[in-house]
Formats: structure tokens, C-alpha cells, sequence
């Protein structure tokens, strides 16, 4: 993003510049720099990616979902232990495990995701 810091740092130099134009009889000069701040402004927005539900910024590959979305059930040990879909988080060790619940005894636990 430093390039972005750049831009933004540059824009910000030309509003300042602009802001002195303001009350003086350069209007013309004022109304250019203003559109062009603009347009510049709108490729900066255009470029950058929208916020991911204030996750931090970090490179890791996203939680994918388990390879087996039933696995034997550790309570009564049926083969109804269903992944629930969506229930992905982050593990205390910086994997994932996924939410399963046995469809035959209700039992409900996390399992790490391999
Ligand atoms: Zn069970």
C-alpha cells in the first residue's frame, strides 16, 4: 500500500494547495485542481479493495472446508457426525476446525481441520 500512501499524501498536498485558491481570483486554476482531485480520488477508491469484515491483514490462505463433511461421531460413534456449513474459525494453534454435530446423539464439537 505504500503507493497508495503516496497518492493519498500527494492529494492531500494539491487539497492544501487548493484550500489557499479559495477567497483569491484564481477560481478557474481552483475548479481544474478540484476536478482533477476528484477523478484521481475515484481510481484510488476504484483500486482499493473493499474492507473483508475487519479481518486482520495478513497473508494466509482462507479457511477451506473439511475434505470429509462427516466423520464417526466420538459419543456414540455413528458415522452421522455432520460438518455444519459456515461454522470455519481460526484455532488456538493458527489452523482451522470446523463446528460438526451428530445427527443421531446431538453430541456438538470442534474438529481441526488437516
Ligand atoms: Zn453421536
Amino acid at each position: 500500500m505504500a503507493d497508495t500512501t503516496s497518492r493519498l499524501t500527494s492529494l492531500k498536498a494539491r487539497i492544501t494547495k487548493l484550500a489557499d485558491m479559495a477567497g483569491s481570483d484564481r477560481e478557474g486554476e481552483a475548479r481544474g485542481l478540484a476536478a482533477e482531485l476528484s477523478s484521481e480520488l475515484d481510481r484510488l477508491m476504484a483500486e482499493t479493495p473493499a474492507p473483508s469484515g475487519g479481518e486482520p491483514d495478513r497473508q494466509r490462505p482462507p479457511p477451506k472446508a473439511p475434505r470429509d463433511d462427516v466423520e464417526r461421531c466420538p459419543v456414540c460413534s455413528l458415522r452421522s457426525f455432520h460438518f455444519q456449513k459456515g461454522s470455519i474459525r481460526e484455532s488456538a494453534d493458527g489452523g482451522f476446525e470446523a463446528f460438526y454435530r451428530c445427527g443421531s446423539c446431538a453430541h456438538e464439537g470442534w474438529r481441526e481441520i488437516p
